[in-house]
């Protein structure tokens, strides 16, 4: 088999280079997934009862980037969907980000929006030295929000609390002295109106782009010419482990069908200190879909299983810059995406770095 491109894994990363490959280069470009599906860890299904569903945890598309927008809008129309989040402590549901209300709630106070920013400040300890994730959020908002919040989250998610994790982690503290209660700010937000699949399924319907399902890119590249091979699977992977295996988080999504039209107040719940899960998403709030079932998640963090988040800690780091110097050395192949850069990347983020990469490295 010949071809000039081949491209190693079907999502956003993947797809995205592909598309630009056939319709902008009018080249002939064949995509290895190992998966039975494209769109990665996007893909989404409609499950037995019909409910629309994300296989590997809720995605909530949002970007500040009319570039990101207007290219997915190609393949897509959207939703309005404006993300909004609630998060359970002490038997009530409280907006997250932390704005008015959320302070009203916790403290039960009646303050004004003008209030809040004082009182927040008055229970931070804006002088304390920054060391970790847990002195970020502290001198933001104070011990008591930092226990109801963060503290058991981040272990959950981590395995880790704040305090054993470099600022970075929790960077920005999510607090809004106003009213608005929407989760991202961000001008384009939204869900594919008819789901990411259908989205992705538009992006590659080109008679250039040729895809293999349920391969894994080690079984066939040896009787694969190529000019230029792309790699979105995992960095270490490539290179057989030779310093060792890259660390992720992963997450056990458990689905469970409720024989009810509405199953919570928004369509994600967040559980920092009850339970072993993380949050509930209930996806019809998400996508809209009118069905007299509904489909919820949860995310139990574990790690075993699927690649999902690359961890935040130095010697994580270092030995993925190991792989990367080797990655650099690499003649006609291209690491892309959250697995080859070992790195959290939003979709829009993804998406973006693909473009660019196309722009850079295979358009020139
Ligand atoms: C739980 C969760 C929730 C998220 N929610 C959001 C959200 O709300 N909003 C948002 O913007 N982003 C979200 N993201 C991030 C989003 O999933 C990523 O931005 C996106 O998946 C990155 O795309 P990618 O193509 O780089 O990687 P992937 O989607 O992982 O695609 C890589 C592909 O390579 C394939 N592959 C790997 N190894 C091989 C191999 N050996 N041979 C062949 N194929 C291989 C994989 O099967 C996979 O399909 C979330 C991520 C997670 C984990």
């Amino acid at each position: 088999m010949q071809y000039k491109y081949v491209i190693v894994g079907a999502g956003i990363t993947g797809l995205t280079i592909a598309q630009k490959i056939a319709s902008e280069l009018d080249e002939k470009v064949l995509v290895i997934e190992k998966r039975g599906h494209i769109g990665g860890n996007c893909y989404d299904y409609y499950e037995q009862s019909g409910v629309l569903v994300h296989k590997y945890g809720p995605h909530i598309f949002h970007t500040t980037s009319k570039r990101a927008y207007d290219y997915l809008s190609q393949f897509t129309k959207w939703n309005d969907y404006q993300h909004r989040v609630l998060t359970y402590v002490d038997g009530n549901l409280l907006p997250m980000p932390i704005c008015a209300r959320t302070i009203n709630m916790l403290y039960n106070l009646n303050l004004s929006t003008q209030e809040v920013e004082g009182f927040l400040k008055g229970v931070a300890d804006s002088s304390r030295e920054i060391k970790t994730s847990e002195d970020v959020v502290i001198s933001k908002a104070g011990e008591y929000i930092y226990e109801k919040f963060f503290r058991h989250y981040t272990k959950k998610q981590w395995d880790m609390y704040p305090s054993e994790l470099d600022p970075s982690v929790i960077s920005r503290v999510p607090i809004r002295y106003n009213t608005d209660e929407r989760y991202f700010t961000d001008q384009y937000q939204g869900m594919p109106s008819a789901g990411y699949a259908h989205m992705f399924g538009n992006m590659v319907k080109s008679e250039n782009i040729k895809i293999l399902l349920n391969t894994d890119y080690k079984e066939v590249i040896g009787d694969i010419e190529y000019d230029k091979l792309i790699y979105t699977g995992p960095i270490d992977y490539f290179f057989d482990y030779t310093f060792g295996k890259l660390k992720y988080r992963s997450i056990d999504v458990v689905f469970e069908t409720k024989d009810t039209c509405d199953y919570q107040p928004a369509s994600v719940v967040n559980y920092p200190n009850d339970y072993d899960f993380t949050r509930i998403t209930e996806f019809k709030k998400l996508t809209w879909q009118k069905h007299d079932k509904t489909v919820i998640c949860k995310e139990y963090p574990t790690w075993e299983g699927d690649p999902y988040y690359p961890v935040p800690i130095d010697a994580q780091k270092k030995l993925y810059a190991q792989y990367k110097e080797k990655a650099d050395a690499s003649k006609n192949v291209v690491f892309a995406g959250r697995l080859a850069e070992y790195k959290y990347y939003n979709m829009d983020a993804a998406l973006l770095s693909a473009l660019e990469l196309f722009d850079t490295q295979i358009n020139v």
